[in-house]
């Protein structure tokens, strides 16, 4: 393909004029000019000035099989001049829809062998809400309306997605959350932990559930829905005592769980899904990003046989014009061919994923790194003026994670912040040599970042 485009500061103008884009302060971008990804290939994208990044985010979370697998493309193409469109409303179905619907009941855990495709992680995380409230609805409880999950989780931006979330910044606009849906706290020792063990802080965070459940009341309760591992909150690993004891409530009042592996699926954690790393039994688990690595839009609810064979009884008034689309369906079935045949899931929890560990868990040796956490290929390390008492900086939240991330991308690593947390999320096809060079750009770019706040008196 041509690399013939209008220079950077025209396409960059047009960008301000026209492209309004999501979570961006538009006014601010303006003024300083969106960066403009033209291509990419494995790990490292081009910009329009010709620079090569290492995209240590795998896009946003989703680009598992790293960019560039012509593949995907051919499949694609394929698909789009044997079948372009067609839904499975009404009693039709397609062949990519149904095969991929086997695959993926295949590779799932337990017995979570039924498949509702959506758009996306967001639209998937409104199927499954609604799913729930049903499944309680055609057992005769509808009064198990409501939902728990958790402050800073992150589900998505839609009406119910960002409900579910528990972001108070989606929060704050446009009138979220919706009824029904309750908030506990999250297992984030490092930030809330104060002085208690890890241990026993990740028990008393699962314990909210239980006193959710019962102040509510348990009949009232339909579910609980939770990332296993927070990624946009900021890869917040949880204690290892969480997860047992979260299962084990929502076992005690027959909550139904939704496990969101929208990030974690796919191979991110180091297995196929985030629930066998953290050994957790969802009844619902939302799959999104690495379904595709991103290559096109697709998201699946993936549904035990339980709740399926409830919901299959009638008909439920919900589905979307793009959920299943056979060009998606198609692209997913070779991208999980591909992951599997070529072993790069496998290979990634074993052999790249302790290579990673090791080299990210170092970094607690640099002045401003309290603590590194990291599970598979998501890590996270929290920057702090004094890792003793795991102090907040002076200056307000967030602002030196976000001199940290424009370090990062000065020296063409794609790194994210949330708040004073630094995280990662690299393709699966990451190399050892790319680990050291992703290594080696976060040391510099941490550095020059402890320089700017001494000499700007921040820290
Ligand atoms: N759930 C989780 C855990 C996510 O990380 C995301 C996206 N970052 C979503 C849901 C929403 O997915 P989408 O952006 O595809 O709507």
């Amino acid at each position: 393909m041509s690399d013939n485009h209008l220079p950077t500061a025209e396409l960059q103008a047009l960008d301000a004029a026209h492209h309004m884009h999501p979570f961006t302060d538009g006014y601010e971008l303006a003024q300083k000019g969106a960066r403009i990804i033209t291509k990419a290939n494995g790990v490292w994208l081009t910009d329009s000035e010709g620079e090569e990044i290492l995209d240590a985010m795998a896009g946003l979370w989703c680009v598992n099989i790293g960019y560039g697998r012509e593949e995907l493309a051919e499949v694609a193409a394929r698909q789009m001049k044997q079948l372009p469109y067609y839904n499975t409303f009404f009693q039709t179905s397609h062949v990519p829809a149904i095969m991929l619907a086997k695959k993926l009941a295949e590779l799932a855990p337990g017995d979570l062998n039924h498949v509702f495709f959506n758009g996306s992680g967001s639209d998937s995380n409104d199927t499954n809400l609604r799913m729930v409230r049903h499944y309680w609805a055609l057992k005769g409880q509808p009064e198990r309306f409501n939902v728990i999950a958790r402050w800073n989780g992150y589900h998505g931006s839609t009406m119910g997605s960002g409900s579910l979330g528990g972001m108070r910044g989606i929060h704050a606009q446009g009138g979220l959350p919706i009824p029904g849906i309750h908030h506990i706290d999250q297992p984030d020792w490092w930030s809330e932990g104060g002085e208690m063990s890890p241990e026993d802080f990740g028990l008393q965070r699962a314990q909210e559930l239980e006193k959710k459940i019962l102040e509510l009341g348990p009949e009232t309760v339909a579910a609980f829905i939770a990332e296993p591992v927070q990624g946009a909150g900021g890869v917040i690993v949880p204690p290892e005592t969480y997860w047992p004891e979260i299962q084990r409530i929502v076992d005690k009042y027959d909550i139904l769980m939704i496990v969101d592996e929208v990030i974690t699926g796919f191979g991110r954690t180091g297995n196929w899904f985030g629930c066998e790393t953290m050994g957790i039994t969802p009844y619902i688990m939302t799959c999104a990003k690495g379904i595709t690595s991103g290559y096109i839009p697709l998201g699946a609810s993936l549904v035990s046989d339980r709740i399926a064979e409830v919901i299959n009884g009638s008909e439920f008034a919900h589905g979307y014009t793009y959920a299943g689309h056979p060009v998606a369906c198609a692209v997913a079935l070779e991208n999980i061919r591909l992951l599997e045949e070529e072993g790069i899931v496998e290979r990634a929890g074993k052999e790249i994923a302790p290579y990673l560990k090791a080299k990210w868990e170092a970094l607690t040796d640099h002045p401003l790194v309290g603590e590194a956490k990291i599970v598979g290929l998501m890590g996270s390390i929290a920057l702090t003026p004094d890792k003793a008492s795991r102090a907040p900086f002076k200056a307000p939240a967030g602002s030196v994670g976000v001199i940290c991330r424009e370090r990062c991308f000065a020296n063409n690593l794609v790194m994210r912040h949330v708040g004073d947390r630094m995280v990662i999320s690299p393709p699966l096809t990451i190399t050892k040599a790319e680990v050291d060079m992703l290594i080696e750009r976060a040391r510099t770019s941490l550095d020059e970042t402890f320089e700017r706040i001494k000499a700007e008196g921040l820290y």
